[in-house]
């Protein structure tokens, strides 16, 4: 029996990777990253000894075979991310997503990697009937990439029923946390919180009294690290924070928060656009002990102090 746990992180070095390597490397893990560094940056990992970082992509699968050698538990992360991104390159989107995620089962199946962690997302559910979700809300996704995560939660519970391989699938909510950035397919935290600091006004999509499940990335992070640990457990699983806010109130907190003054101005509702979203994180409370933490305002106080790093460092 090997003294040293090992994991491997698909997409270790991106936004929510790269905290999931932290933790793991707290907890005595030994760490493996496959990143390919196309949306990932290497300096958002600090050098460890028991982290190891190759370069490379989940389309190729002989690279996925050498890297999860001996490993334990797989987190996989590495996709590509974003119901736009997935409409502007559909193609790109599928070849990331499903046949990634076929590679990455079929290298842990071969490499006997007891459990993988995938991460899916809220977008598998499309259009929301009921609120708060649960699991057994209809799958119906609207984009490309809710359907892409679909996909690889559906592949990865075919491997448990065909290979024993055991199988968490995680649906995220609207993560945010340090580390994320603003990008032309943005998430509207980065967004508002990169304009306030440059002075550049914030535009609300309709009346900003659509509401969201803001989830902090720490709370994301636990619920990888519980559901890797649960021995057995397979199975689809929401993660958001139990508790919805609306972007009204997301700009207020931002203006408190940060001490600016804000420069706010509302356009048209966007698109496609949900007007609520709200996790039912209850299965996940049963299954892994899930518990989110409360502290939205402080999660984003150091949100804000992290971009205005980011900002001063230009
Ligand atoms: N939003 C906004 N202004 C922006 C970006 C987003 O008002 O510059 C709104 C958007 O219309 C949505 C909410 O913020 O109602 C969350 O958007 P995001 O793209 O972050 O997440 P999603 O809609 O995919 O849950």
């Amino acid at each position: 029996m090997r003294d040293t746990r090992t994991a491997v992180v698909t997409g270790g070095a991106g936004f929510i990777g790269s905290h999931i390597v932290e933790a793991l490397l707290v907890e005595g893990w030994e760490v493996r990253v496959v990143d390919n560094l196309v949306t990932g940056r290497s300096e958002n990992l600090e050098k460890h000894q028991r982290l190891y970082v190759s370069t490379g992509d989940v389309r190729d699968r002989a690279f996925l075979t050498r890297a999860f050698r001996d490993c334990e538990v797989v987190f996989h992360l590495a996709a590509s991310v974003g119901n736009k991104k997935s409409i502007d390159d559909p193609v790109l989107d599928a070849e990331t997503n499903v046949l990634g995620t076929i590679n990455v089962l079929e290298a842990a199946r071969t490499g006997g990697v007891r459990k993988v962690v995938v991460s899916s997302s809220a977008g598998v559910f499309g259009e929301l009937k009921t609120l708060p979700i649960r699991e057994d809300h209809p799958l119906d996704p609207d984009s490309p990439y809710g359907c892409t995560k679909l996909c690889e939660e559906k592949l990865a519970l075919a491997w448990t029923k065909l290979y024993g391989l055991e199988a968490v699938c995680l649906r995220y909510f609207n993560v945010f946390g340090r580390r994320q950035r603003f990008d032309a397919y943005g998430n509207v935290i980065p967004i508002f919180v990169f304009q306030a600091l440059r002075g550049e006004t914030l535009t609300v999509f309709g009346d900003g009294e659509q509401t969201r499940d803001f989830v902090h990335v720490s709370d994301v992070v636990a619920a990888n690290l519980r559901a890797a640990s649960r021995p057995g457990l397979s199975g689809a699983f929401n993660i958001g924070s139990g508790a919805r806010i609306s972007i009204n109130e997301l700009v207020r907190l931002i203006g408190k928060v940060s001490g600016l003054r804000l420069d706010v101005r509302y356009g048209p509702e966007r698109p496609g656009d949900v007007r609520h979203s709200l996790a039912d994180v209850g299965a996940a409370r049963d299954g892994f002990g899930y518990a989110p933490s409360d502290g939205f305002e402080r999660n984003l106080a150091d949100y804000v102090e992290w971009a205005r790093e980011e900002v001063r460092a230009r």
